[in-house]
Protein backbone atom coordinates (compact mmCIF):
# COMPACT_ATOMS: atom_id res chain seq x y z
CA UNK A 1 0.00 0.00 0.00
CA UNK A 2 1.56 2.82 -1.09
CA UNK A 3 0.30 6.24 1.34
CA UNK A 4 -3.21 4.33 0.68
CA UNK A 5 -5.66 3.92 3.70
CA UNK A 6 -6.52 0.23 1.98
CA UNK A 7 -6.27 -1.60 -1.45
CA UNK A 8 -8.07 -4.26 -3.45
CA UNK A 9 -4.95 -6.20 -5.13
CA UNK A 10 -6.78 -8.06 -7.76
CA UNK A 11 -5.30 -11.88 -8.40
CA UNK A 12 -4.88 -11.50 -12.63
CA UNK A 13 -2.77 -15.42 -12.48
CA UNK A 14 -6.25 -15.92 -10.53
CA UNK A 15 -8.62 -14.84 -12.93
CA UNK A 16 -6.51 -16.48 -15.23
CA UNK A 17 -6.71 -19.96 -13.39
CA UNK A 18 -10.42 -19.75 -12.73
CA UNK A 19 -11.13 -19.48 -16.39
CA UNK A 20 -8.97 -22.16 -17.45
CA UNK A 21 -10.84 -23.85 -15.42
CA UNK A 22 -14.32 -23.15 -16.44
CA UNK A 23 -13.03 -23.86 -20.08
CA UNK A 24 -12.30 -27.64 -18.92
CA UNK A 25 -15.34 -28.32 -17.73
CA UNK A 26 -17.04 -27.34 -21.09
CA UNK A 27 -16.06 -28.37 -25.05
CA UNK A 28 -18.13 -24.70 -25.86
CA UNK A 29 -16.80 -21.39 -25.72
CA UNK A 30 -16.07 -18.99 -22.52
CA UNK A 31 -17.47 -15.56 -22.34
CA UNK A 32 -15.88 -13.96 -19.28
CA UNK A 33 -18.40 -11.33 -17.79
CA UNK A 34 -16.90 -8.27 -16.90
CA UNK A 35 -20.10 -6.32 -16.58
CA UNK A 36 -20.04 -3.85 -13.30
CA UNK A 37 -16.37 -3.17 -13.89
CA UNK A 38 -15.48 -6.77 -14.00
CA UNK A 39 -17.40 -7.77 -10.10
CA UNK A 40 -15.53 -4.80 -8.80
CA UNK A 41 -12.06 -6.10 -9.35
CA UNK A 42 -11.37 -3.87 -12.73
CA UNK A 43 -12.61 -4.79 -15.84
CA UNK A 44 -9.75 -4.27 -18.42
CA UNK A 45 -7.15 -5.68 -16.47
CA UNK A 46 -9.72 -8.78 -15.83
CA UNK A 47 -10.47 -8.84 -19.62
CA UNK A 48 -7.03 -9.06 -20.18
CA UNK A 49 -6.20 -11.59 -17.67
CA UNK A 50 -9.62 -14.00 -18.87
CA UNK A 51 -8.64 -13.53 -22.19
CA UNK A 52 -5.38 -14.91 -21.45
CA UNK A 53 -7.02 -18.03 -19.24
CA UNK A 54 -9.31 -19.11 -22.21
CA UNK A 55 -11.97 -17.05 -22.70
CA UNK A 56 -12.89 -16.02 -26.32
CA UNK A 57 -15.62 -13.73 -25.61
CA UNK A 58 -16.17 -10.79 -23.36
CA UNK A 59 -19.73 -10.02 -21.60
CA UNK A 60 -21.16 -7.16 -20.46
CA UNK A 61 -24.39 -5.23 -19.57
CA UNK A 62 -23.95 -1.48 -21.00
CA UNK A 63 -22.72 0.34 -23.96
CA UNK A 64 -20.54 2.35 -21.76
CA UNK A 65 -18.78 -1.31 -20.23
CA UNK A 66 -18.52 -2.18 -23.76
CA UNK A 67 -16.54 0.72 -25.18
CA UNK A 68 -14.09 0.97 -22.58
CA UNK A 69 -12.95 -2.36 -23.56
CA UNK A 70 -12.94 -1.25 -26.90
CA UNK A 71 -11.04 2.13 -25.73
CA UNK A 72 -8.69 0.12 -23.97
CA UNK A 73 -7.50 -1.68 -27.30
CA UNK A 74 -9.28 -4.82 -26.21
CA UNK A 75 -10.62 -6.43 -30.19
CA UNK A 76 -12.10 -9.73 -28.71
CA UNK A 77 -15.97 -10.04 -29.34
CA UNK A 78 -18.02 -8.49 -26.71
CA UNK A 79 -21.76 -8.90 -26.18
CA UNK A 80 -23.68 -6.04 -23.98
CA UNK A 81 -27.36 -6.87 -23.27
CA UNK A 82 -28.95 -4.21 -21.14
CA UNK A 83 -30.07 -1.21 -23.79
CA UNK A 84 -32.34 1.31 -23.71
CA UNK A 85 -34.55 3.33 -26.82
CA UNK A 86 -31.57 5.92 -25.91
CA UNK A 87 -28.47 3.65 -26.43
CA UNK A 88 -26.17 4.44 -28.80
CA UNK A 89 -26.58 1.47 -31.42
CA UNK A 90 -24.60 3.48 -33.98
CA UNK A 91 -21.28 4.07 -31.83
CA UNK A 92 -21.40 -0.05 -30.64
CA UNK A 93 -22.31 -0.98 -34.02
CA UNK A 94 -18.76 1.59 -35.05
CA UNK A 95 -17.06 -0.61 -32.44
CA UNK A 96 -17.78 -3.71 -33.43
CA UNK A 97 -19.72 -4.79 -30.00
CA UNK A 98 -22.72 -7.57 -30.46
CA UNK A 99 -25.80 -6.45 -29.13
CA UNK A 100 -28.83 -8.10 -27.34
CA UNK A 101 -32.39 -7.32 -28.00
CA UNK A 102 -35.21 -8.68 -26.82
CA UNK A 103 -37.66 -6.82 -28.13
CA UNK A 104 -38.85 -5.22 -31.28
CA UNK A 105 -38.56 -1.72 -30.79
CA UNK A 106 -34.63 -2.21 -29.97
CA UNK A 107 -34.59 -3.75 -33.05
CA UNK A 108 -36.08 -1.22 -34.88
CA UNK A 109 -33.26 1.26 -32.91
CA UNK A 110 -30.38 -1.23 -34.07
CA UNK A 111 -31.45 -1.52 -37.49
CA UNK A 112 -31.62 2.25 -37.59
CA UNK A 113 -28.33 2.83 -36.42
CA UNK A 114 -26.51 0.16 -38.49
CA UNK A 115 -28.21 2.24 -41.90
CA UNK A 116 -26.78 5.53 -40.35
CA UNK A 117 -23.49 3.99 -40.01
CA UNK A 118 -23.33 1.71 -42.51
CA UNK A 119 -22.47 -1.32 -40.97
CA UNK A 120 -24.07 -4.97 -40.04
CA UNK A 121 -25.07 -4.63 -36.24
CA UNK A 122 -24.47 -8.27 -34.81
CA UNK A 123 -27.67 -9.15 -33.02
CA UNK A 124 -28.46 -11.77 -30.15
CA UNK A 125 -31.68 -12.65 -29.64
CA UNK A 126 -32.79 -13.26 -26.09
CA UNK A 127 -36.18 -15.29 -25.47
CA UNK A 128 -37.03 -15.63 -21.29
CA UNK A 129 -37.08 -18.94 -21.08
CA UNK A 130 -38.21 -18.84 -17.52
CA UNK A 131 -36.27 -16.02 -15.26
CA UNK A 132 -38.95 -13.80 -16.04
CA UNK A 133 -36.81 -10.68 -15.92
CA UNK A 134 -34.80 -9.55 -19.69
CA UNK A 135 -35.98 -11.55 -23.01
CA UNK A 136 -38.85 -11.53 -25.33
CA UNK A 137 -41.46 -13.83 -24.01
CA UNK A 138 -42.76 -17.25 -25.83
CA UNK A 139 -46.02 -15.41 -26.94
CA UNK A 140 -43.72 -12.11 -28.08
CA UNK A 141 -40.83 -14.42 -29.71
CA UNK A 142 -42.20 -14.76 -33.58
CA UNK A 143 -42.73 -11.31 -33.90
CA UNK A 144 -39.43 -10.38 -32.56
CA UNK A 145 -38.31 -13.34 -35.16
CA UNK A 146 -40.42 -12.21 -37.70
CA UNK A 147 -38.80 -8.15 -37.56
CA UNK A 148 -35.08 -9.34 -37.36
CA UNK A 149 -35.56 -12.02 -40.45
CA UNK A 150 -36.92 -9.22 -41.89
CA UNK A 151 -33.79 -6.67 -41.51
CA UNK A 152 -31.39 -9.63 -41.81
CA UNK A 153 -33.11 -9.79 -45.36
CA UNK A 154 -32.58 -6.11 -45.73
CA UNK A 155 -28.69 -6.48 -44.66
CA UNK A 156 -29.00 -4.32 -41.65
CA UNK A 157 -28.40 -6.62 -39.16
CA UNK A 158 -27.08 -9.97 -38.89
CA UNK A 159 -28.40 -12.59 -36.21
CA UNK A 160 -25.43 -14.04 -35.02
CA UNK A 161 -26.77 -15.76 -31.18
CA UNK A 162 -29.91 -16.63 -29.42
CA UNK A 163 -29.70 -16.87 -25.77
CA UNK A 164 -31.40 -16.63 -22.77
CA UNK A 165 -30.49 -16.68 -18.81
CA UNK A 166 -30.96 -19.63 -16.53
CA UNK A 167 -32.81 -18.60 -13.19
CA UNK A 168 -32.30 -21.67 -10.75
CA UNK A 169 -28.43 -23.39 -12.09
CA UNK A 170 -27.01 -22.81 -8.70
CA UNK A 171 -30.29 -24.47 -6.99
CA UNK A 172 -32.52 -26.68 -9.36
CA UNK A 173 -31.53 -29.09 -11.95
CA UNK A 174 -35.65 -28.93 -12.51
CA UNK A 175 -35.74 -25.28 -13.36
CA UNK A 176 -32.51 -25.70 -16.12
CA UNK A 177 -33.88 -28.77 -17.67
CA UNK A 178 -37.19 -26.76 -17.93
CA UNK A 179 -35.86 -23.71 -19.63
CA UNK A 180 -33.48 -25.57 -21.18
CA UNK A 181 -36.43 -27.29 -23.15
CA UNK A 182 -38.13 -24.06 -23.80
CA UNK A 183 -34.90 -22.61 -25.60
CA UNK A 184 -34.71 -25.50 -27.67
CA UNK A 185 -37.77 -24.52 -28.73
CA UNK A 186 -37.57 -21.11 -29.30
CA UNK A 187 -34.16 -21.83 -31.61
CA UNK A 188 -35.98 -24.72 -33.50
CA UNK A 189 -39.19 -21.99 -34.20
CA UNK A 190 -36.28 -19.30 -35.03
CA UNK A 191 -34.55 -21.39 -38.06
CA UNK A 192 -37.60 -22.44 -39.12
CA UNK A 193 -38.18 -18.60 -39.62
CA UNK A 194 -35.35 -18.73 -41.66
CA UNK A 195 -32.58 -17.27 -38.89
CA UNK A 196 -29.17 -19.33 -38.88
CA UNK A 197 -27.28 -18.25 -35.47
CA UNK A 198 -23.17 -19.24 -35.65
CA UNK A 199 -23.89 -18.91 -31.50
CA UNK A 200 -26.37 -20.43 -28.84
CA UNK A 201 -25.73 -19.73 -25.01
CA UNK A 202 -27.67 -20.26 -22.05
CA UNK A 203 -25.17 -21.46 -19.36
CA UNK A 204 -23.94 -19.65 -16.23
CA UNK A 205 -21.23 -20.37 -13.69
CA UNK A 206 -23.10 -22.61 -11.87
CA UNK A 207 -24.04 -24.68 -15.06
CA UNK A 208 -20.63 -24.13 -16.91
CA UNK A 209 -19.68 -26.71 -14.36
CA UNK A 210 -23.07 -28.82 -13.59
CA UNK A 211 -25.34 -29.07 -16.53
CA UNK A 212 -23.51 -29.49 -19.73
CA UNK A 213 -26.72 -30.08 -22.14
CA UNK A 214 -27.08 -25.95 -21.27
CA UNK A 215 -23.88 -25.15 -22.62
CA UNK A 216 -24.16 -25.51 -26.34
CA UNK A 217 -21.82 -22.89 -28.17
CA UNK A 218 -20.80 -20.62 -25.72
CA UNK A 219 -20.71 -20.39 -21.18
CA UNK A 220 -21.25 -16.96 -20.14
CA UNK A 221 -19.29 -17.20 -16.77
CA UNK A 222 -19.31 -14.09 -13.87
CA UNK A 223 -18.31 -14.93 -10.77
CA UNK A 224 -16.43 -18.13 -11.13
CA UNK A 225 -14.38 -16.14 -13.31
CA UNK A 226 -13.49 -13.82 -10.14
CA UNK A 227 -12.92 -17.22 -8.02
CA UNK A 228 -16.55 -17.85 -6.12
CA UNK A 229 -17.77 -21.19 -6.44
CA UNK A 230 -20.93 -20.81 -7.89
CA UNK A 231 -23.15 -24.06 -6.59
CA UNK A 232 -23.34 -23.92 -3.05
CA UNK A 233 -21.63 -26.93 -0.94
CA UNK A 234 -19.86 -27.64 -3.84
CA UNK A 235 -16.16 -26.86 -4.78
CA UNK A 236 -14.53 -26.69 -8.23
CA UNK A 237 -11.17 -25.67 -7.71
CA UNK A 238 -11.30 -22.20 -8.23
CA UNK A 239 -9.53 -19.36 -6.22
CA UNK A 240 -11.28 -16.01 -5.02
CA UNK A 241 -8.61 -12.90 -6.72
CA UNK A 242 -9.27 -10.22 -5.18
CA UNK A 243 -7.79 -9.28 -1.80
CA UNK A 244 -9.23 -6.27 0.53
CA UNK A 245 -6.39 -5.13 2.78
CA UNK A 246 -6.47 -1.95 4.99
CA UNK A 247 -4.89 -0.76 8.50
CA UNK A 248 -5.09 -0.11 12.40
CA UNK A 249 -5.83 3.55 12.49
CA UNK A 250 -6.16 4.39 15.64
CA UNK A 251 -6.51 2.11 18.50
CA UNK A 252 -7.54 2.59 22.02
CA UNK A 253 -7.82 0.69 25.32
CA UNK A 254 -11.61 0.83 26.89
CA UNK A 255 -13.34 0.15 29.98
CA UNK A 256 -16.15 -2.28 30.20
CA UNK A 257 -19.65 -0.71 29.68
CA UNK A 258 -18.27 1.46 26.66
CA UNK A 259 -20.65 2.04 23.81
CA UNK A 260 -19.08 1.80 20.15
CA UNK A 261 -20.48 3.59 17.72
CA UNK A 262 -23.96 5.33 16.32
CA UNK A 263 -26.33 4.67 18.56
CA UNK A 264 -23.96 2.48 21.02
CA UNK A 265 -26.01 -0.68 19.36
CA UNK A 266 -22.41 -2.39 21.38
CA UNK A 267 -21.32 -1.78 24.06
CA UNK A 268 -18.39 -2.93 25.65
CA UNK A 269 -18.71 -6.24 28.58
CA UNK A 270 -15.00 -6.23 29.46
CA UNK A 271 -12.01 -4.26 29.40
CA UNK A 272 -10.79 -4.37 25.58
CA UNK A 273 -8.55 -2.44 22.93
CA UNK A 274 -10.74 -1.21 19.91
CA UNK A 275 -9.06 -1.13 16.68
CA UNK A 276 -10.61 1.81 14.14
CA UNK A 277 -10.41 0.64 10.17
CA UNK A 278 -10.49 3.19 7.44
CA UNK A 279 -13.34 1.66 5.53
CA UNK A 280 -17.70 1.86 5.89
CA UNK A 281 -20.99 1.09 4.19
CA UNK A 282 -19.67 3.17 1.21
CA UNK A 283 -16.59 1.57 0.76
CA UNK A 284 -18.96 -2.04 0.62
CA UNK A 285 -18.87 -3.25 4.19
CA UNK A 286 -22.30 -4.25 4.73
CA UNK A 287 -23.72 -1.62 7.60
CA UNK A 288 -25.96 -4.46 9.62
CA UNK A 289 -23.32 -7.09 9.94
CA UNK A 290 -21.76 -5.54 13.44
CA UNK A 291 -21.87 -8.89 16.04
CA UNK A 292 -21.13 -11.28 12.70
CA UNK A 293 -18.23 -9.76 10.73
CA UNK A 294 -14.71 -10.66 11.95
CA UNK A 295 -11.39 -9.72 10.12
CA UNK A 296 -8.06 -11.01 9.95
CA UNK A 297 -5.45 -8.76 12.61
CA UNK A 298 -2.62 -9.73 14.19
CA UNK A 299 -3.11 -13.56 12.52
CA UNK A 300 -6.68 -13.35 14.07
CA UNK A 301 -9.97 -13.29 13.17
CA UNK A 302 -11.82 -10.32 15.39
CA UNK A 303 -15.15 -9.17 15.31
CA UNK A 304 -16.45 -5.83 13.74
CA UNK A 305 -18.88 -4.35 16.43
CA UNK A 306 -20.92 -1.69 17.01
CA UNK A 307 -22.71 0.38 13.92
CA UNK A 308 -20.23 0.14 10.76
CA UNK A 309 -20.74 3.95 9.81
CA UNK A 310 -20.03 4.99 6.07
CA UNK A 311 -16.35 5.71 5.90
CA UNK A 312 -14.53 3.25 9.32
CA UNK A 313 -15.54 0.51 11.66
CA UNK A 314 -14.71 -1.04 14.90
CA UNK A 315 -13.27 -3.99 15.48
CA UNK A 316 -12.97 -5.50 19.47
CA UNK A 317 -9.05 -6.44 19.27
CA UNK A 318 -9.62 -7.82 22.98
CA UNK A 319 -6.02 -7.89 24.80
CA UNK A 320 -4.13 -8.39 21.34
CA UNK A 321 -1.44 -5.96 21.02
CA UNK A 322 -2.87 -3.34 18.41
CA UNK A 323 -0.96 -0.50 17.00
CA UNK A 324 -1.54 2.04 14.04
CA UNK A 325 -1.02 0.73 11.08
CA UNK A 326 -0.92 -2.78 11.75
CA UNK A 327 -2.27 -4.29 8.87
CA UNK A 328 -5.64 -5.53 8.44
CA UNK A 329 -7.47 -8.18 5.62
CA UNK A 330 -11.16 -7.81 5.43
CA UNK A 331 -11.52 -10.15 2.77
CA UNK A 332 -9.65 -12.95 0.39
CA UNK A 333 -8.87 -16.70 -0.52
CA UNK A 334 -9.07 -17.43 2.79
CA UNK A 335 -5.14 -18.72 2.85
CA UNK A 336 -4.13 -16.69 6.38
CA UNK A 337 -7.64 -17.23 7.92
CA UNK A 338 -8.84 -14.03 6.81
CA UNK A 339 -12.68 -14.23 5.62
CA UNK A 340 -13.79 -14.90 2.12
CA UNK A 341 -16.24 -12.47 -0.24
CA UNK A 342 -18.83 -16.06 0.89
CA UNK A 343 -18.36 -15.33 4.17
CA UNK A 344 -19.28 -11.99 4.04
CA UNK A 345 -22.10 -12.40 1.79
CA UNK A 346 -23.15 -15.01 4.65
CA UNK A 347 -22.85 -12.44 7.14
CA UNK A 348 -24.70 -10.06 4.99
CA UNK A 349 -27.37 -11.92 4.02
CA UNK A 350 -26.40 -11.42 0.47
CA UNK A 351 -25.02 -12.92 -2.82
CA UNK A 352 -21.05 -12.93 -3.14
CA UNK A 353 -21.62 -11.21 -6.14
CA UNK A 354 -23.01 -7.87 -4.27
CA UNK A 355 -20.14 -7.86 -1.71
CA UNK A 356 -17.79 -8.02 -4.30
CA UNK A 357 -19.41 -5.00 -6.69
CA UNK A 358 -20.13 -3.39 -3.54
CA UNK A 359 -16.71 -2.36 -2.97
CA UNK A 360 -16.07 1.42 -3.30
CA UNK A 361 -14.77 3.50 -5.94
CA UNK A 362 -12.63 5.14 -2.76
CA UNK A 363 -10.76 1.64 -2.91
CA UNK A 364 -7.91 1.59 -5.31
CA UNK A 365 -7.48 -1.81 -7.19
CA UNK A 366 -4.28 -2.86 -7.41
CA UNK A 367 -3.36 -5.89 -10.36
CA UNK A 368 -1.15 -8.14 -9.27
CA UNK A 369 0.60 -9.88 -12.42
CA UNK A 370 -0.21 -6.93 -14.64
CA UNK A 371 2.50 -7.35 -16.87
CA UNK A 372 1.85 -10.53 -17.88
CA UNK A 373 -1.54 -9.65 -19.37
CA UNK A 374 -1.18 -5.62 -20.62
CA UNK A 375 -0.43 -6.92 -24.58
CA UNK A 376 -4.01 -7.51 -26.33
CA UNK A 377 -4.64 -11.20 -26.72
CA UNK A 378 -5.93 -12.13 -29.80
CA UNK A 379 -8.05 -14.32 -30.18
CA UNK A 380 -7.92 -16.86 -32.90
CA UNK A 381 -6.68 -20.22 -33.19
CA UNK A 382 -4.10 -20.93 -30.02
CA UNK A 383 -2.82 -17.82 -29.79
CA UNK A 384 -4.13 -17.35 -25.71
CA UNK A 385 -3.18 -20.56 -24.72
CA UNK A 386 0.00 -20.32 -26.46
CA UNK A 387 0.17 -16.41 -24.55
CA UNK A 388 -0.83 -18.01 -20.87
CA UNK A 389 1.71 -19.98 -20.97
CA UNK A 390 4.38 -18.10 -20.78
CA UNK A 391 3.19 -16.21 -17.82
CA UNK A 392 1.95 -19.26 -15.67
CA UNK A 393 3.93 -19.03 -12.51
C1 LIG B 1 -24.25 -11.67 -14.78
C2 LIG B 1 -24.67 -12.53 -15.88
C3 LIG B 1 -24.00 -13.73 -16.16
C4 LIG B 1 -22.93 -14.29 -15.26
O1 LIG B 1 -23.58 -14.97 -14.21
P1 LIG B 1 -22.76 -15.77 -13.09
O2 LIG B 1 -23.80 -16.48 -12.33
O3 LIG B 1 -22.07 -14.72 -12.30
O4 LIG B 1 -21.84 -16.65 -13.82
C5 LIG B 1 -24.37 -14.44 -17.27
N1 LIG B 1 -25.38 -14.02 -18.07
C6 LIG B 1 -26.08 -12.90 -17.81
C7 LIG B 1 -27.20 -12.50 -18.69
C8 LIG B 1 -25.76 -12.11 -16.71
O5 LIG B 1 -26.45 -11.00 -16.46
Amino acid sequence: MTGELAEAVVDLAAIAGNVERIAGATTAAVMAVVKADGFGHGAVPVARAALAGGATWLGVTSAAEALELRAAGLTAPVLSWLHGPRTDFAALAAAEVDVSVAAPELLDAVAAAARATGRTAQVHLKIDTGMSRHGATAEGWPELVAWARKYEREGVLAVRGLWSHLATADSSPYGVTAQTAAFAEAVAYARDAGLDPELLHLANSAAAFTAPHTHFDLVRAGIAVYGVEPVPDRAFGLRPALTLRTQVIMAKRVPAGTGVSYRHTHVTDRPTTLALIPLGFADGIPRGVDGRAQVLLGGRRLPIIGRVAMDQCVVDAGDLDVRIGDPVTVLGPGDSGEPTAADWAAWAGTNPHEILTGIGTRVPRHHDGKGAFTADVRVEGALPFLHHGRKRR
